[in-house]
C-alpha cells in the first residue's frame, strides 16, 4: 500500500505522481481531446465525456453520440466533476486509461 499523503498541494507545486506529464516521466503525444468530465470516483482516474454526431444516412439526418474516455487525473490538476478539460494520448497506464488530462479550461 502506498502511503498516504496528507501534504496539501497547490496547482503550482509539484506533485510526486509518476504519470504527470510535467513532474513524472509520462511522456505524452498523440491525439489530444476535449471534454467534460463526468466522473472522477475512482482514484486518480477522471471520465471524460465528449458528444459527437453521428450521420444516419437512411434518414439522412444526425444523432447525437456520447464518446467516454477514462483519462489519468494527476494530483497537480484534480479535475472535478463538470469541468471542462484537455486530455493528451499517452502510453496505456492501466487497461482502459490511454489518456492524461493535460490542463482545466476555464
Ligand atoms: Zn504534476
Amino acid at each position: 500500500m502506498k502511503k498516504q499523503n496528507t501534504e496539501k498541494k497547490t496547482e503550482s507545486e509539484a506533485c510526486s505522481d509518476k504519470n504527470c506529464p510535467f513532474h513524472g516521466t509520462l511522456k505524452i503525444r498523440g491525439r489530444t481531446f476535449t471534454g467534460i468530465v463526468g466522473s472522477t470516483k475512482m482514484r486518480k482516474t477522471a471520465n471524460i465525456e465528449m458528444e459527437r454526431t453521428g450521420y444516419i444516412r437512411k434518414y439522412q439526418r444526425y444523432e447525437k453520440k456520447m464518446t467516454r474516455i477514462k483519462a489519468h487525473n494527476p494530483d497537480c490538476i484534480s479535475a472535478r466533476q463538470g469541468e471542462k478539460v484537455t486530455a493528451m494520448e499517452c502510453r496505456p497506464i492501466s487497461k482502459t486509461k490511454k489518456f492524461v488530462i493535460i490542463k482545466k479550461q476555464v
